[in-house]
């Protein structure tokens, strides 16, 4: 991993565009290869990490070691053979369909959930299990809204021509699907207008992607019997035993307006139209699987009109995709095998160390902090738990039956073997070892009720990572998204979770009010930038995410200045500039019209070119070191900038 000369534009001047500075010559060249609805420095990762697992797939197929082996190339064998899924036909959704068909009331609709529902088909809303907020050694279930076609509540009343356009591409898709599945198409499409209609009424009563970011507003824990009087019409009790967690005393309910209000959107619904959304749903859900027609539809709708693709990716990278979803940490396992070797894992864990002094100093540092609200966030970095590169303890696949015949039965089994374990675990105490994401991806993240910061050996790879380049490359990079994730314990929903975890206001109450005021600061200064056309980033739907990318970048700058005294330049760049034309270089991207929209919609972090300039506008060190004048454009004023760790 290196710095490329060409991939920058020397004409262009750092203090007026550093995006163009940093990576103008790539810019300029860059095209979004088909399949893709952007590129960057991610997809550069993930596309070289496909090329490795695509290899060990074959291999298991071919050739198997071991049971791991046998199911990985099984799974792969049966996504791969694209004549056995058109001679299956809709074989493994048929006994959905012809459930859905033989309903003859709302009550018939409302009991087929339980099973929908553990077969991965999430009409209305879903459940699932994840880690107790106020007790981190329990696991808690919860019901969380789903059963939108569309991307989000406001695709449903956005009133933009995109959004009045994509309400009427939306009924044609659903339409479609039906079709496919057997509806005359005379019925079709007024059908699809009533599947929009009931997910309009249902969208009205959702949470917005910036609400759901809100751990005051998700956090509602309800005793069973008081779950039963929110929503009546649910017969939550009942659903409860149904699916398999009859014992549990309590759950969390992530929009209990929501809940409450599905009983009297399903009864103003007629029978038709609820069986043509189960129907869309179940189609929905198994697309992937299933014939082409089906398939290529899927794609023409949420792949070129909701992601910009021009064309579906090959099909060894939607299986290899389907794959990691559903068995990843499976094929994870083979693959730190062979790209994660221990030293790798020694100079990423020596640079978390690094990171984690920086933000030390930045908790002992806030003048405005009371010495309570210090002592306790001291104490809660110290409880960070780290995990770097791959579990310690592998997941027990037995018990999971995948075989060649029935590339749909394999995803289906796939999620009930997972929904077995999240249910099982209910009654367990919590598996500190486990990990959320499987160890090949190129990602990372920061999970508040566990209290720990994990990173994937997927993203440790350039121009991420590099173990045998000099610091100011890694700590550009990787080091900005180490010092990213350290700092999400710390952003304005980070930061209500303790140091166990638990959901718990540790801050006084003027502490809490400065803090609220740099980071109102931060979102007047995103809500500001353009994603899109006359589309605006959304700063407080963004607001986590851009204080941990400003975090990020000064707790690696301080962190890099620090272990990076006395070096010498190397090609005409000192230390410094090098640092953050790195960190410029990870951001570069390029991203469909399409995708953009939606991203700017739903996507909690902000579009690749302001996550680069946006965080570097506020740091002195950035200023210095390209020797910028106070009132150059890249910066903020020197009032307006904002530090908050
Ligand atoms: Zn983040």
């Amino acid at each position: 991993m290196s710095l490329n000369a060409a991939d920058r534009d020397p004409s262009a001047d750092p203090g007026v565009d550093f995006y163009r500075f940093a990576n103008g010559g790539w810019l300029d060249v860059a095209v979004i290869p088909a399949g893709y609805g952007a590129w960057g420095s991610m997809e550069e990762v993930h596309t070289r990490n496909e090329t490795v697992l695509h290899d060990l797939l074959v291999r298991a197929a071919d050739d198997p070691a071991d049971d791991l082996d046998r199911m990985l190339g099984d799974y792969f064998t049966a996504g791969m053979d694209t004549e056995a899924v058109e001679a299956a036909g809709l074989t493994a959704i048929q006994p959905f369909l012809d459930t859905i068909a033989r309903t003859t009331s709302h009550a018939d609709v409302l009991a087929l959930l339980p099973s929908l529902h553990d077969n991965g088909i999430t009409p209305f809303f879903a459940w699932g299990v994840t880690v107790d907020h106020d007790d981190s050694t329990r696991n808690l279930l919860w019901l969380a809204q789903t059963g939108l076609g569309l991307p989000d509540r406001d695709s449903y009343d956005g009133t933009s021509d995109a959004a009045v356009e994509l309400r009427a591409a939306y009924v044609h898709h659903v339409a479609a699907q039906l079709v496919n599945v057997g509806t005359e198409p005379e019925e079709a499409l007024e059908l699809a207008g009533g599947v929009l209609d009931l997910e309009t009424r249902l969208a009205a009563h959702q949470l917005r992607a910036e609400e759901r970011r809100d751990p005051g507003r998700t956090l509602n824990r309800y005793a069973v019997d008081a779950l039963a009087e929110l929503s009546p019409g649910l017969r939550l009790p009942a659903y409860l035993t149904s699916v398999g967690a009859g014992g549990i005393e309590t759950v969390n309910v992530q929009a209990p307006d929501y809940l409450a209000a599905i009983p009297d959107v399903i009864d103003v619904t007629d029978l038709p139209t609820l069986r043509a959304y189960l129907t869309f749903h179940v189609v929905r859900t198994a697309a992937s699987t299933l014939p082409a027609v089906i398939d290529d539809e899927s794609f023409s709708f949420y792949g070129k009109r909701i992601e910009g693709k021009q064309e579906q990716k090959e099909r060894y990278q939607r299986v290899l995709a389907a794959l990691s979803g559903d068995i990843g940490e499976a094929l994870g396992q083979r693959y730190v095998a062979g790209k994660f070797p221990p030293h790798a894992k020694a100079r990423a864990q020596a640079m978390v160390d690094e990171l984690l002094v920086e933000m030390r100093r930045s908790l002992e540092t806030r003048t405005w902090m009371a010495e309570s609200t210090r002592g306790q966030g001291l104490e809660k970095l110290d409880s960070f738990v780290v995990k770097i590169g791959y579990p310690d303890v592998w997941r027990d696949w037995s018990g999971l039956h995948i075989d060649r015949t029935s590339y749909a039965a394999n995803r289906i089994n796939a999620t009930r073997f997972e929904n077995e374990r999240q249910l099982a675990s209910l009654a367990k105490p919590v598996d500190t070892t486990e990990w959320e994401m499987p160890p090949h991806v190129v990602n990372a993240y920061y999970h508040p009720v566990r209290n720990e910061i994990v990173f994937p050996a997927g993203i440790l790879q350039p121009p991420f990572f590099d173990p045998d380049v000099d610091d100011a490359l890694n700590f550009g990079a990787i080091g900005a998204v180490i010092g990213h994730e350290i700092t999400h314990g710390f952003d304005d929903s980070g930061r209500r979770f303790d140091k166990n975890g638990a959901f718990r206001d540790w801050w006084t109450e003027a502490d809490q009010a400065h803090f609220t005021e740099l980071a109102e600061k931060l979102v007047a200064q995103y809500d500001a930038y353009v994603a899109v056309d006359d589309v605006h980033v959304n700063g407080r739907l963004t607001l986590g995410e851009n204080i941990a990318d400003l975090g990020g970048v000064v707790l690696a700058q301080r962190a890099h200045a620090r272990v990076s005294a006395g070096s010498e330049p190397i090609d005409g760049l000192t230390p410094a500039q090098r640092f953050f034309l790195a960190y410029a270089t990870v951001w570069r991207g390029i991203t469909s019209d399409e995708l953009a929209r939606t991203y700017a919609q739903i996507d909690p972090h902000s579009p690749r070119r302001w996550r680069a300039v946006g965080p570097v506008s506020n740091l002195d060190a950035f200023q210095q070191a390209f020797g910028l004048a106070d009132d150059a454009p890249a910066l903020r004023t020197r009032e307006d900038r904002i530090e908050i760790w």
